[in-house]
């Protein structure tokens, strides 16, 4: 057997533009390793300085360009001192999470050897959980208005909506991904005790599916209780499931109580792949270190890692799960005894980054 695989490569603004090479240095020297075919497409849209040029995040093309893709490999998106974040956002991750169908958005947070957690002197023991995110409805639609505006009795209103189908779905992903690991639980984020109709809705729905997962330990929580207890006691949880506000919100508080939001991967993942699934850094483009090549790359090195995994799919023995297990340990060597960037109280370049852990990848035996 002998794959191609497409992918597209983006690497957007600020920071996306300096660790996106890293990313593709490591990508690289894992696939020559193990024997896979990657074939890469750089796309100079998606970014603030194409929309400086034609006043777009994208061609009008852009879906055509990419459907024939397997996979998108993305930096990060923004520039607010051209473009207010919501339209460089709107025109461009957000069109590929919609229309691409990336219904699952999945955040691994991990505590590392040679990485302080700022939680570690309240007594909190290591941290691995992973956070699946629903991706492509819930609180974030578009449906809604504003009544009497400019009057003194204005009324706004966003809706929320949870179809049975995205949510079985996304409530599925997580109780398949828990059978594939050591604890096999399941903490789904509710809201149900305030609001009063979708979450207990929302409630049943899961209930219904870990009926269907006798294996799966699982239990629910309150998002305000559940936030206080991923400071608290972050490694209680193993899979935590939530809907697309509440699981934004999940995403970015438990990778920043591993340590740095520099380490932070994700994927945006259509797990039929009717559409290419993109990977990209939890991080965002980061203007304020922009240029000074200081930023930390693990986060897109390890993007890259899932992107592997997810192109070798459910092959769990193939070359794609062995590069996506080669990177993850180089990058845990490197962060128990290699350089470290200023985010991890280090002074090692961006560039530095990347080589060490590529020569790791590449040498190990
Ligand atoms: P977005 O809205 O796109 O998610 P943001 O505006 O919330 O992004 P980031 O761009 O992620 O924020 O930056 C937040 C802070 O984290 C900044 O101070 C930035 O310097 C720091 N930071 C982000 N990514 C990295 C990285 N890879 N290495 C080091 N520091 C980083
Ligand atoms: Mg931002």
């Amino acid at each position: 057997m002998n794959t191609t695989y497409k992918i597209a490569v983006l690497a957007g603004d600020g920071i996306g533009k300096e660790v996106m090479p890293e990313g593709l240095r490591v990508v690289t020297a894992a696939a020559k390793r193990f024997g896979i075919t990657l074939e890469f497409t750089e796309f100079g849209w998606a970014s603030c300085d194409y929309y400086a040029q034609t006043g777009n995040m994208m061609p009008t093309d852009w879906k055509a360009q990419l459907s024939g893709m397997d996979a998108i490999y993305f930096g990060a998106v923004g520039w607010p001192d051209i473009v207010p974040d919501h339209i460089s956002l709107w025109g461009s991750l957000l069109k590929f999470r919609r229309e691409f169908d990336q219904y699952i958005n999945l955040r691994p947070a991990q505590t590392f050897e040679g990485v302080r957690s700022p939680l570690a002197d309240r007594g909190a023991g290591p941290i691995d959980m992973m956070i699946v995110r629903e991706n492509t409805e819930g609180e974030y639609s578009s449906v809604g208005g504003i009544m009497y505006e400019g009057t003194p009795n204005e009324i706004v209103m966003q809706q929320s909506i949870f179809s049975r189908r995205g949510s079985d779905r996304v409530l599925k992903f997580a109780f398949e991904l828990a059978k594939t690991r050591a604890r096999k639980h399941v903490t789904v984020a509710t809201k149900s005790n305030g609001i009063s109709i979708s979450m207990p809705w929302w409630d049943a729905r899961a209930a219904e599916m870990a009926g269907q997962y006798p294996e799966i330990t699982w239990d629910k929580q309150h998002i305000d209780i559940l936030c206080a207890r991923f400071v608290l006691q972050p490694q209680r949880f193993d899979v935590v499931v939530a809907s697309n506000l509440f699981g934004d919100i999940l995403s970015d508080l438990g990778p920043a109580c591993t340590g740095t939001i520099g380490l932070a991967p994700s994927a945006n993942m259509n797990p039929e792949r009717d559409f290419p699934s993109l990977f990209e850094p939890v991080h965002g483009s980061a203007p304020d270190i922009y240029g000074k090549n200081i930023a930390n790359p693990i986060a897109m090195i390890w993007s890259g890692a899932m992107m592997l995994d997810f192109l070798g799919g459910n092959d769990s023995d193939g070359q794609c799960r062995l590069a996506h297990d080669a990177i993850v340990a180089a990058i845990k060597s490197t962060l128990a005894t290699g350089p470290h960037t200023a985010d991890m109280g280090g002074n090692a370049s961006t560039t530095e980054i990347g080589v060490a852990i590529a020569a790791l990848v590449t040498d190990a035996a």
